[in-house]
């Protein structure tokens, strides 16, 4: 979770600016948490006081309307309905906002049960589901065994069969959960720490923030998250979300 909301801080600005620089700094003035952290730390609250993913999302997102980057068309007019349905989406929102699942819940059916009701509210396209779950249960295995490998890619096989042979232009912009979820698998695979793999994962281009918080998620369950760089992405918290991150990070000890 430390790792989705700091992956989502370093690919902010490059969202609709994508960068071929491979040095770009990870901390820089302008940098500041998207739409992507302020409903992964919904879905926290949804998880610390027993409301539905759905009521947290509305709470939580209502009270920042307009964060960098912007909500997604149909998530905003969700947000702003009377009535609020899924719209069954499978944009890649329901596989950044997950990763508190990963974190909160033990057992394994359990977060998965967790990660498809995190997503349904909005995202009932079987791909939105299936994008959430996968997420979900990468954060989950990669935290509890982070030196099986193997075992991962087994695991994500599951999930995205061809994952491996995904391919993306640097210029390509997609933000279908079946896009982001496989290249944040080949990052995590190949990557080497956290840094490293955020890095690479921004510099194929495309939805850069959520592409960070999605593999920042994974990485951040893999090998923890350097506490500069978490530093500067919480410094842009509001106070109620850093409210709700502490409270969740010290009742799940959270470290990635
Ligand atoms: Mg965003």
């Amino acid at each position: 979770m430390i790792g989705a909301l700091t992956g989502d801080y370093v690919g902010s600005i490059y969202e609709f600016n994508n960068t071929r620089d491979a040095n770009f700094p990870l901390i820089e003035k302008g940098k500041e948490i998207t739409d992507d952290s302020v409903c992964t730390i919904a879905v926290a609250d949804a998880i610390l006081s027993g409301i539905s993913y759905g009521e947290a999302l509305h709470e939580v997102c209502l009270r920042h309307p307009h964060p960098m980057g912007a909500y997604g068309s149909g998530f905003f007019s969700w947000l702003h309905s009377r009535k609020p349905m899924p719209y069954n989406s499978c944009g890649n929102g329901s596989a950044m906002r997950v990763s508190p699942v990963g974190w909160a819940f033990e057992k394994e059916e359990v977060v998965l049960a967790e990660a498809e009701k995190s997503a349904e509210c909005t995202h009932n396209h079987p791909e939105g589901i299936k994008g959430a779950k996968a997420t979900a249960h990468a954060v989950w295995f990669l935290r509890h065994y982070k030196n099986d490998l193997e075992g991962f890619k087994r695991l994500m096989s599951e999930y995205y069969p061809d994952w491996e042979n995904f391919k993306k232009d640097f210029d390509s912009f997609n933000s279908l959960c079946q896009n982001t979820v496989p290249l944040c698998i080949q990052e995590v695979v190949r990557g080497t720490s956290y840094e490293e793999t955020l890095r690479n994962t921004i510099l194929r281009g495309g939805d850069t923030d959520t592409n960070g918080a999605v593999v920042g998620a994974m990485a951040g369950a893999r090998w923890g998250v350097p506490s500069s760089l978490w530093q500067a992405a919480y410094q842009t918290l509001d106070e109620d979300l850093r409210m709700i991150v502490d409270k969740f990070l010290r009742k799940y000890q959270v470290v990635g």
